[in-house]
């Protein structure tokens, strides 16, 4: 792909998935191990093609539930039975 000499806006960036280098364009990208601070989830990326280094930012947009919690009284009560034999009988 044709270098443009400037880096690829954030939206660009975000509707490729962040797939490839925003500065050349190129699928030649390997990313760092994640990290986070309070607000936000980052890596940092490298081009292969054309040895850019950039950031990709994440932030939370959704959750998907997967267990239901259980009530408090009922979380108790099966603490009071895990304490007794190792079936679980008191
Ligand atoms: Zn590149």
């Amino acid at each position: 792909m044709a270098r443009k000499n400037a880096w690829r806006t954030v939206e660009a960036h975000r509707d490729d998935g962040g797939a490839t280098c925003p500065w050349c364009g190129s699928s030649d990208i390997t990313g760092d191990s994640v990290d986070y601070d309070s607000d936000c989830i980052f890596q940092t990326c490298r081009c292969g093609n054309c040895q850019a280094v950039w950031s990709d930012q994440y932030k939370l947009y959704s959750y998907q539930p997967i267990t239901k919690g259980v009530d408090k009284g009922t979380f108790e009560l099966s603490r009071i039975r895990n304490k007794g034999g190792p079936n679980g009988q008191i």
